[in-house]
């Protein structure tokens, strides 16, 4: 005799199965508004608000690009509504520019052009 929970486990599996393709799609949908994965000294953490609206024309903000998939850059751990949404390219160049990693660059390339 099947309980009533492994009734509804069924029920459920069963409507899992018919719907799936929907169902991930609006789970997708709902990450890609409202939750935001970081890693921090290798740990993961899932940070949860409201990110800033996607794009309605799937492009870039920052080099106006359009993309398959853009990535979410945002700066404030507190605020994730504080964001921008970009390509893989100007994304590595936000995180470039936020942990001032071009100082570094036009250092090297000062020296290097000084004949170090
Ligand atoms: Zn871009």
């Amino acid at each position: 005799m099947t309980s009533i929970k492994e009734k509804q486990k069924q029920n459920w599996k069963r409507w899992y199965y018919k719907n799936r393709k929907e169902y991930l799609a609006k789970e997708r949908n709902y990450e890609r508004k409202h939750i935001l994965d970081i890693y921090h000294l290798g740990k993961k953490i899932r940070l949860i608000g409201n990110k800033r609206q996607y794009p309605k024309d799937q492009k870039c903000e920052v080099c106006k690009t359009e993309r398959k998939l853009l990535a979410y850059h945002h700066w404030n751990d507190k605020d994730i509504s504080k964001g921008i949404w970009c390509c893989v390219y100007c994304h590595a160049m936000c995180e470039l520019v936020d942990r001032k990693l071009y100082l570094q660059y036009l250092k090297i390339k000062e020296e290097i052009n000084n004949g170090r």
